[in-house]
């Protein structure tokens, strides 16, 4: 049996001939960047996302570039964010001219760790202030920790940007005197960003990316911004890019949206099956970490997107041996992510080497990422099970 970690086959037959339609039409339109379709999408994700604001963009990394661009984060500044996230989180902020400053992950979660969190203000507020932006990821498709993040950040007056490539529609839990409210994900900080790339919940024919905001102003800023900072045409109060979003993934995202509460119920359903199936393997207490659904017994969650699995990651010792052999049994499987962000190379000239986030590192050393997509059959996921199964036990 072939399982591979990602087949968006199945998505796009399903959908082909309603996208066919709409992509003709923009084609015939010739309206090909920034078109209608591209305001109708950020209409829908801004209401998806419970903001006012969407702004499309060229992809999620240009989201948290144009955003650090338009909050003016720039030489002499640093952003605080996560050592085990996608390169593109510490990349766009490396170039704005800023360096990054990491705070360790929690464990359990992969998120970042506020306790961390609130060490590294402290300390940055005793050398002087420097830290302009706190850039959380949901990584994996569950929200970080944002109600003590968002309280941090209120008291060092920091803005946050929520790296949220991997979790759009994610919805994080709010406690207060008792009382559960749920925020989604993109709607906490000032800046939200969003990648609509394939292997995403919501991912598009190419390339593509959103910035969502309650701020209304900085969706101003960030319209002129996308366009080389101009405003009017040709006059340039500031040095933007060329982060427009093309008409045609305007027009396939909406499609595709309208799936989307779907495709993440599918997926924590496979998510389920996976718990069931390791326990009856008697794989967890020793062999097997499964990825913690930290919301999950909030009130409500059952209501909420309270993980929307964009991956599915397990923690296993002996993982590289264990990702051959499921190679070598048609399981496709990736390290999600083997080096961390303070251990990369292109680093090197702006960190001090000293530092260390053994959390993050030990991350790096024992997970792997298992298919996880919602069209996945169920005898696909026993077999996955089987496989480690008979890894581990042979
Ligand atoms: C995918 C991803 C990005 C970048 O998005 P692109 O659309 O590929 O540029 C940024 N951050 C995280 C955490 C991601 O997973």
């Amino acid at each position: 049996m072939q399982v591979p970690l990602l087949d968006l086959k199945p998505q796009m037959e399903k959908l082909h001939d309603e996208i066919m339609e709409a992509v003709t039409k923009v084609i015939d339109s010739t309206q090909f960047i920034l078109g209608d379709e591209v305001t109708a999408l950020e209409q829908s994700i801004a209401a998806y996302c419970a903001v006012p604001n969407a702004v499309g963009v060229s992809s999620g990394t240009d989201a948290l570039l144009i955003s650090l661009m338009a909050m003016g984060v720039g030489p002499g500044d640093t952003v605080l964010t996560s050592p085990y996230t996608f390169f593109a989180t510490m990349g766009s902020i490396v170039r704005v001219g800023a360096r990054p400053v990491f705070a360790d992950i929690d464990p359990v979660t992969f998120n970042i760790n506020p306790t961390a969190v609130a060490e590294a203000l402290a300390l940055d507020r005793k050398n002087g202030s420097r830290i302009k932006a706190l850039m959380p990821v949901h990584l994996f498709g569950q929200c970080a920790d944002m109600q003590i993040l968002l309280q941090l950040a209120e008291e060092y007056r920091v803005p946050v940007i929520e790296d949220g490539a991997q979790a759009i529609g994610s919805d994080c839990p709010f406690t207060e005197h008792g009382k559960t409210t749920w925020r989604r994900a993109g709607s906490m900080g000032i800046s939200g960003c969003f990648s609509f790339f394939p292997s995403k919940n919501l991912g598009g024919i190419g390339d593509g990316g959103m910035v969502t905001t309650y701020d209304n102003d900085f969706a101003d800023l960030l319209r002129i911004y996308r366009n080389h900072g101009a405003s009017p045409k040709y006059h340039h109060a500031y040095i933007g890019g060329n982060f427009r979003l093309d008409t045609i993934q305007a027009c396939v995202l909406d499609i595709k949206l309208k799936h989307l509460e779907q495709w993440h119920r599918d997926r924590r359903q496979n998510a389920q099956l996976y718990t069931r199936l390791f326990e009856d393997a008697r794989l967890l207490d020793e062999t097997v970490t499964l990825p913690a659904a930290a919301y999950k017994n909030v009130p409500g969650a059952m209501e909420r997107n309270y993980h929307i699995y964009n991956q599915f990651i397990i923690r296993v010792p002996r993982r590289d041996e264990l990702r051959s052999f499921l190679q070598s049994r048609d399981i496709g499987c990736e390290v999600y992510y083997p080096v961390c962000l303070h251990q990369q190379e292109c680093l090197r000239p702006y960190n001090d080497d000293t530092a260390s986030f053994p959390e993050a590192e030990q991350a790096a050393l024992d997970t792997i990422a298992l298919p996880i997509y919602p069209e996945l059959r169920p005898e696909q996921i026993e077999y996955v099970v089987q496989t480690i199964k008979d890894f581990y036990q042979s």
